[in-house]
């Protein structure tokens, strides 16, 4: 496959592909970015993706480099110059180029666009098995609902989790109330069956298959809860599981260490997973 990446305007090789040093996100992570999942070809779910990068954008004052319309062009340009079928598009918009100081005139935002081959066929493996999680303290800033490239806790937190041999962190409040994870949000399944994910705070990311999933449980008559839950709370529920853009839906039966349930992928998680998948199909075509 072609490797080729789009840089304010241009498809370039991406190992020639360069931001300017003086630019806004490499010097204060002053930018937002997007990972939009691809099959067969296609951009899945790209409106929910769309509408969280202009919030995001207004919620920073930096300017939306160009219309949703425009900016969906040039990631199906670039899904079909790497002639992509599975994959992740990646997307980041900075605040632009400006001699380094903290305060910024307008400036024209950069943007960068990315597309790799992805294995989600490898998920359905992790969907049967389940996966684990450790929990870590949130050492993040105020404002994780903006999805800004300043990762530098999540990055921290899922290498511990990997150096555990976990997949996943669940970042937790000092009261014990878990966030979500350090890329994926957060759910368990109560005793009494219904799904529960922590609300949409300021803590918490919006996921765009967070919403999917609400959608989907309701479809399907399973209670939603936008609740916080603890981790205790967690280890001792009938299911766990985790969702984002590259996952989808991933049953969790462990939490550092005490397996959750059975230890097994609980029938709720697998409902939703399929559900997904169905989303996947019908937008796109593609069958894990
Ligand atoms: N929380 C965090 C911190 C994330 O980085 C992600 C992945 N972007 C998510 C949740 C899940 O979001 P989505 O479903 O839109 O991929």
């Amino acid at each position: 496959m072609p490797r080729l990446a789009y840089v304010d305007g241009q498809f370039v090789p991406l190992a020639a592909a360069a931001v300017n040093v003086e630019d806004r996100g490499l010097q204060f992570a002053d930018s937002v970015y997007e990972v939009v999942a691809v099959f067969n070809g296609r951009l899945f779910d790209w409106d929910g993706h769309a509408a969280r990068l202009a919030r995001n954008l207004a919620a920073l004052a930096i300017a939306p480099p160009m219309a949703d319309a425009a900016l969906a062009r040039v990631a199906r340009r670039l899904i079909a110059a790497n002639r992509a079928t599975e994959a992740i598009l990646y997307l980041q918009v900075t605040r632009g180029v400006a001699r380094r100081d903290h305060v910024a005139a307008a400036l024209r935002p950069t943007l960068v666009m990315t597309v790799r081959p992805f294995d989600f066929a490898q998920r359905v493996g992790q969907q049967m098995a389940g996966v684990g999680v450790i929990t870590v303290p949130d050492e993040r800033w105020a404002r994780c609902d903006i999805k800004t490239t300043g990762l530098l806790a999540n990055v921290l937190a899922k290498q511990r989790a990997r150096d555990e041999g976990a997949f996943e962190a669940w970042l937790v409040a000092a009261d014990g109330r878990v966030a979500e994870g350090a890329s994926t949000n957060a759910w368990i399944v109560a005793a009494d069956g219904t799904l529960v994910t922590p609300p949409l705070t300021p803590r918490v990311l919006p996921g765009v298959t967070r919403a999917a999933v609400i959608e989907a449980a309701r479809e399907r008559r399973i209670a939603v809860a936008e609740r916080d839950f603890t981790v205790a709370e967690a280890q001792a529920a009938c299911e766990a599981l985790i969702t984002s853009t590259t996952v989808p839906v991933l049953p969790v039966v462990r939490i550092d260490g005490a397996t959750v349930g059975d230890g097994r992928p609980g029938p709720i998680t697998t409902q939703l997973a399929a559900a997904v998948w169905d989303r996947v199909a019908v937008q796109t075509g593609y069958r894990p």
